[in-house]
């Protein structure tokens, strides 16, 4: 990571919206980078390797689904904010299925948006300090590599999905609510949905957990959330 600055690459072909955010992320010290089309933009997210990626839902040669799929396939660790017209759950879901970490639904207003970016960069920094590896039954979860290694099969962990398993593992054999997840781990209240916080779950068992449909380790806190059992 850079030391001075943060290089932002912002995917998006709507003039306003590039010229809008750029000059909110550059008032704010970042360094904006930005490409109109899909296939320039993996080609930037290879050769500059950004610190964070904003990346619109619709591009006019290919979309951002597939804009981020191909992303992380080499690289898991930079998060990827997805700019997205629509507010439909399954678009959400998709999204997260295709590795993005988090969602901002267009109209927003220019403050929400720095609130959220700046909330991933703190959590990167704060990052940046642990070296710690975790073991959690028998899966061991390097929080700098981002790696989840289980029965000598070493998986790839998304920043998000790190997050939740620094939360949970501060707070273990403690219920942790749905709503401080998203509260500490998105940062922003009531977006996105209870509903993202069950799907980040059901990744994480399906790569810490022997047998993700019986979790011994993360476990379902009935009305209240989830909490870490080691
Ligand atoms: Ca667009």
């Amino acid at each position: 990571m850079r030391k001075e600055g943060k290089l932002v690459l912002l995917i998006e072909d709507e003039p306003d919206m590039v010229r809008g955010l750029r000059d909110a992320m550059c008032f704010e010290g970042f360094a904006v980078i930005s490409s109109g089309t899909g296939t320039d933009g993996i080609a930037k997210a290879r050769k500059e390797k950004p610190d964070l990626i904003v990346l619109d839902l619709m591009l006019p040669d290919t979309n951002g689904y597939k804009v981020c799929e191909e992303i992380r396939q080499w690289s898991q660790q930079v998060p990827i904010i997805m700019l997205t017209a629509r507010s439909q759950e399954s678009d959400k879901i998709r999204g997260l299925e295709v590795g993005a970490d988090d969602y901002v639904t267009k109209p927003f207003s220019v403050g929400e948006f720095m609130a959220r970016i700046k909330a991933i960069f703190r959590r990167l920094d704060r990052a940046a300090g642990l070296d710690e590896v975790v073991t959690i039954g028998d899966a061991q979860i390097d929080l700098k590599k981002h790696t989840c290694t289980r029965n000598r099969k070493t998986e790839p962990l998304t920043f998000y999905e790190v997050e939740l398993i620094k939360l949970l593992y501060e707070r273990q054999q403690e219920p942790v609510s749905r709503d401080e997840i998203l509260d500490k781990i998105w940062g922003i209240e009531a977006t996105p949905s209870n509903r993202t916080v069950d799907n980040f779950i059901v990744k994480l068992r399906r790569k810490i957990e022997e047998d993700h449909k019986q979790p011994r380790h993360i476990l379902t806190v009935y009305g209240t959330g989830y909490k870490l059992v080691l």
